[in-house]
């Protein structure tokens, strides 16, 4: 049997701010707990060293405004290359499975980043998967998000892409930051049903969100066949959470585990950063190296407050038959959506960086392509903390796009080129693998 991976990277170097729940020693006592309990030493674990991300990995996912450098530190070169590290231990063959248990986090952060938005400048999850899709030739990509906020950055960057199953359940977004992640947030025109919510009632338990797993989650991912599973784990739907209202327990969180059986689990929030934190990632842990886990059990535990409320249960259970089914109709939809006489799908959207301050205007095309799902423009603004307002304009071009559109993609990059209206004009082919930017006042330009 192969062992579980395991790679710990605690950024205690790094910290939005002293008091600040994102704060160095949010995973200490998780630390503490692992090494006094000899996780590391169990033949059925094997740890792994923080690996490295390069611009490269960065700008596969993300228009880093003005450049990478700008929006990171060395500790989110290293949370999002140990993502890495754990993906290649995987790939190659060395593990069975793995858990990066690291920070800073990243599933608030978009496509384009400006700054921090709920504490994440940048996508450790979808860096991850742009590079098992670069460096494997992996297709179809699953990536649960069990953090209790919704994952509005993971979703937004794989909206339009069909082969990206994204599915978040999370404390309702009507009584919790982001805000979004609704029943009706599914996936863009071209990918349509691949983008899945289940907003949850605060104070659901064990009981609810386990429903979810088995009734909804468990069966798209059978019908879905990716050919791996990522999990972004956050721990912050437990009971003592001090940013949240759920009561999921670290039992739940075992099992949960345990049903879901992620090929890779990528730590999220969890802000319980004495009581819920070391008692969930142990239970992760030994629920992924199939160890007994039924000892586990959080000092302050009393089951009888965690009992389900029948009116929620039957909630989440009208929820889970309108999602699945969503999920069964999408082809016929897409179908649909194809057949637009439209070239093209434009939104305008409003994205607030609520730990920078700053407020970003965008407008998006996306090409409605007959044979792809299409390349995307996005035009982008805001004003930073330095003061300096940017302008931007940013060609994506799919891993799957068809020649046409690649082609198409190229020109609208060449002929945005000198044009002054922009600071920057970037583009991200990742069918070529191709990352470049613009500098128009410089005209300059930057290959990485
Ligand atoms: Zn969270
Ligand atoms: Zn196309």
């Amino acid at each position: 049997m192969k062992p579980t991976g395991i790679l710990f990277f605690p950024a205690f170097d790094w910290a939005i701010s002293p008091t600040h729940p994102e704060r160095e020693e949010r995973l200490l006592y998780t630390r503490d707990q692992i090494f006094e309990e000899g996780i590391m030493d169990l033949p059925q674990i094997r740890e792994y060293q923080p690996g490295l991300a390069t611009d490269r990995d960065i700008a596969r996912v993300h228009f880093c405004v003005p450049d990478v450098a700008a929006q990171i530190t060395e500790a989110h070169l290293v949370s999002a290359g140990s993502a890495l590290r754990i993906a290649d231990a995987y790939m190659e063959g060395e593990i069975k499975n793995g858990f990066a248990i690291i920070r800073p986090p990243g599933h608030h952060s978009k496509t384009v980043s400006h700054g921090n938005r709920g504490f994440c400048n940048i996508n450790n999850e979808a860096i991850m998967v742009e590079y098992l899709r670069q460096k494997y030739g992996i297709k179809r990509v699953a990536i649960v998000d069990t953090d209790v906020h919704h994952g509005d950055g993971t979703q937004e960057i794989y909206y339009n892409d069909p082969d990206v199953l994204f599915i978040s359940f999370h404390q309702d977004g009507r009584t919790l930051y982001p805000g979004s992640g609704h029943m009706d947030e599914l996936g863009g025109p071209l990918a349509y049903g691949t983008t899945i919510n289940l907003p949850l009632a605060p104070r659901t338990t064990d009981t609810g969100i386990l429903y979810a797993l088995e009734h909804l989650i468990m069966p798209i991912l059978e019908e879905f066949k990716p050919e791996v599973i990522v999990n972004s784990a956050g721990q912050d739907n437990h009971y003592s959470d001090p940013l949240a209202d759920m009561r999921f327990s670290a039992q739940g969180y075992a099992r949960l585990n345990e049903m879901l059986a992620p090929d890779i689990a990528v730590l999220e929030g969890g802000y319980s950063v004495q009581t819920a934190l070391p008692y969930v990632n142990m239970g992760l842990i030994m629920a992924m190296a199939g160890i007994d886990y039924s000892n586990l059990r959080e000092p302050d535990y009393v089951p009888e407050r965690m009992r389900e409320n029948p009116a929620n249960l039957e909630y989440i259970e009208k929820m889970v038959r309108r999602q699945l089914q969503v999920f069964r109709q999408r082809e016929e939809q897409i179908a649909k959506n194809r057949k637009t006489r439209e070239r093209f799908h434009h939104i305008h959207k409003q994205i607030f960086y609520d730990t920078d301050y700053i407020h970003e205007d965008q407008s998006i095309q996306l090409r409605l392509c007959p044979e792809c799902p299409g390349f995307r423009l996005i035009e982008s603004t805001a004003q930073h903390r330095n003061g300096y307002y940017y302008r931007v304009y940013c060609v994506s071009i799919p891993a799957n796009a068809c020649a046409s559109c690649q082609a198409e993609g190229h020109s609208c990059y060449t002929d945005m080129s000198s044009n002054d209206r922009y600071d920057l004009v970037y583009l991200q082919d990742r069918a070529n693998d191709d990352y470049r930017s613009i500098d128009i006042k410089k005209d300059v330009e930057m290959v990485l």
